[in-house]
C-alpha cells in the first residue's frame, strides 16, 4: 500500500510485520526471555549478527513496533525507547560524553534536564549554558573539547523558540553532535532532522501519547551526524552502518546498563496515542492560538508568552519551521490577580504539572517545577512568581473561552 500522509503510515504500521492472529495491534508481549530452538541464533542476537530479541530489559516486540512508529513519524533511520524522557537523555549523555567532554546547551531548559546537565558537571563533564535563540551564542561557547549542542524546540514556559536552522548548519560545519529535544512541538508540527539535527529526543509521556496514562520516552538517529568523526564510540560499537554506532552505543551504555527500560504496557499504550497525534495537535493549536489571542487583549493578562503572537521575538521563525504554534504558553497576570486563586477558580482547567494531555492543565511554575532552581536561575530564565504556564487540550474551544473568562472577571 502506497500510504504516505502521517497519520496513514502511522495507522498501517503494525500491518506491514507478521502479527499474531492478524489482530490489527502489535500485542503487548510481557515475557523477559525469548526461546531460541538453536543455541547458536541465540549467539549470533547477543552478537548483533542476527536481529532478535534476547532480554526484556534491551527489547521487547511491543516496544519494538513503538520505536518503529516513532522513527517513522520522525524520518529517522532508527529509534530506542525509554521508560521517560528523562530516562533517554540520561542515557544519551552517560553513553557519549566522558569527563573532560565539554556540551553546549540552551539554558531555557526543562527543569529536570537543567538538574541532569549540572550533576553532569559533578562527574567532569562542562556544562555551558547560552541563549540558543541565536546561534552566534553557541558559537561563541564551543571549546577544543566541546562534543555536542543540545536543545528544546520551544523551550517550557518562556516558549524561547531555539535558532534550530542555524544551530543545525554551525554543528553540520563544525562536525559537533546536535540533539534536538522535540517534545514540545512533537514530530507532526516539527522534524528535527529537517534540520540536521544528529540524535532527537522525544519524551513520549507528553503529545505522542497524549492521554496522560503512560511515561516512556526516545532517542531517534537520524543519519545526518558522520560518527566517525565521534570520538567516544567504542570499538565494539563502530559495528554496520556508520549511521548506526551511537544508537548502538546509547542502547547499550545507556539502556542496557542503566536500566531504564519502558514496560510493554506503556509502549503499548504509547503506541495507541500516535494513532491521534495529528488530530490531537490539530486541535490543541488551534485552541491554544485563539486563547493566546484572548489573553492578548484581556486587561488582567499582563503578558502572554506563546510564539502565535506577533510580538514573540520568535515568531517569524516559529511560522517557518513548525506546521502550528504548538499548544504550550504561559500567562503572567496583574498583580491584582492571584496565580494560586486564578487556578483555583478554574473548572475545566486542571490544575497539574504535566503537559501535552488531552486536557487543557495549569501550574505556577515559580512554585512547582521551577522552585528548585532558585529565584536567581528562574529569574535568568524569565520565570517571574505569577507566571502560569498552560498546556492546551482538546476540550471543545468555548468551554475554554469560556472557563478562562469567568476566572478573570
Ligand atoms: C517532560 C519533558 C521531558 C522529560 O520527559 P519525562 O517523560 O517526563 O521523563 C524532557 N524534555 C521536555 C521538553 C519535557 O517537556
Amino acid at each position: 500500500m502506497k500510504s504516505e500522509g502521517f497519520t496513514t503510515k502511522i495507522l498501517h504500521n503494525d500491518r506491514q510485520s507478521t502479527i499474531e492472529h492478524g489482530s490489527l495491534h502489535k500485542p503487548i508481549h510481557t515475557s523477559v526471555a525469548f526461546e531460541y530452538g538453536d543455541a547458536r541464533a541465540l549467539a549470533d542476537v547477543f552478537q548483533g549478527k542476527a536481529s532478535g530479541y534476547s532480554y526484556g530489559r534491551q527489547n521487547n516486540p511491543t516496544t519494538s513496533a513503538l520505536e518503529e512508529k516513532v522513527s517513522l513519524m520522525e524520518g529517522g533511520v532508527a529509534t530506542v525507547c525509554f521508560a521517560t524522557g528523562m530516562s533517554a537523555i540520561t542515557s544519551t549523555m552517560i553513553a557519549l560524553l566522558r569527563t573532560g567532554d565539554h556540551l553546549i546547551s540552551s539554558s531555557f531548559l526543562f527543569g529536570n534536564t537543567n538538574s541532569l546537565f549540572n550533576t553532569l558537571k559533578t562527574l567532569g563533564i562542562e556544562v555551558t549554558f547560552v541563549d540558543a535563540t541565536d546561534v552566534n551564542n553557541v558559537a561563541t561557547a564551543v571549546q577544543p573539547n566541546t562534543k555536542a549542542v543540545f536543545v528544546e524546540t520551544i523551550a517550557n514556559p518562556c516558549t524561547q523558540v531555539s535558532d534550530l536552522e542555524g544551530i543545525g548548519n554551525y554543528c553540520e560545519n563544525n562536525n559537533l553532535l546536535y540533539i534536538v529535544d522535540n517534545t514540545v512541538t512533537s514530530p507532526y508540527l516539527f522534524q528535527p532532522a529537517s534540520v540536521k539535527a544528529g540524535l532527537i529526543i522525544n519524551s513520549l509521556t507528553k503529545y505522542i501519547g497524549g492521554h496522560g496514562n503512560a511515561l516512556g520516552g526516545a532517542v531517534t538517529e537520524t543519519g545526518c551526524y558522520d560518527w566517525s568523526q565521534f570520538e567516544n564510540i567504542y570499538d565494539n560499537y563502530k559495528k554496520g552502518p556508520v549511521s548506526n554506532w551511537g544508537l548502538l552505543q546509547i542502547k547499550k551504555k545507556g539502556l542496557r546498563d542503566t536500566g531504564g527500560t519502558i514496560s510493554p504496557e506503556s509502549a503499548h499504550h504509547l503506541s495507541i496515542g500516535t494513532e491521534t497525534l495529528a488530530l490531537r495537535m490539530e486541535r490543541s493549536c488551534e485552541n491554544a492560538a485563539t486563547l493566546a489571542g484572548f489573553f492578548e487583549s484581556h486587561p488582567k493578562v499582563k503578558k502572554v508568552f506563546h510564539p502565535s503572537i506577533k510580538s514573540h521575538p520568535e515568531h517569524e521563525r516559529a511560522q517557518k519551521l513548525f506546521k502550528h504554534y504548538g499548544s504550550l504558553m504561559s500567562i503572567e497576570l496583574t498583580d491584582q490577580v492571584d496565580c494560586f486563586d486564578f487556578l483555583n477558580s478554574l473548572e475545566a482547567v486542571v490544575a497539574s504539572s504535566n503537559l501535552g494531555d488531552n486536557r487543557t492543565l495549569g501550574i505556577p511554575v515559580a512554585h512547582t517545577i521551577f522552585y528548585e532552581m532558585g529565584p536567581q536561575r528562574r529569574a535568568s530564565m524569565g520565570i517571574s512568581d505569577s507566571m502560569i504556564r498552560l498546556s492546551i487540550g482538546i476540550e471543545d474551544q468555548n468551554d475554554l473561552l469560556e472557563d478562562f473568562g469567568q476566572a478573570l472577571l
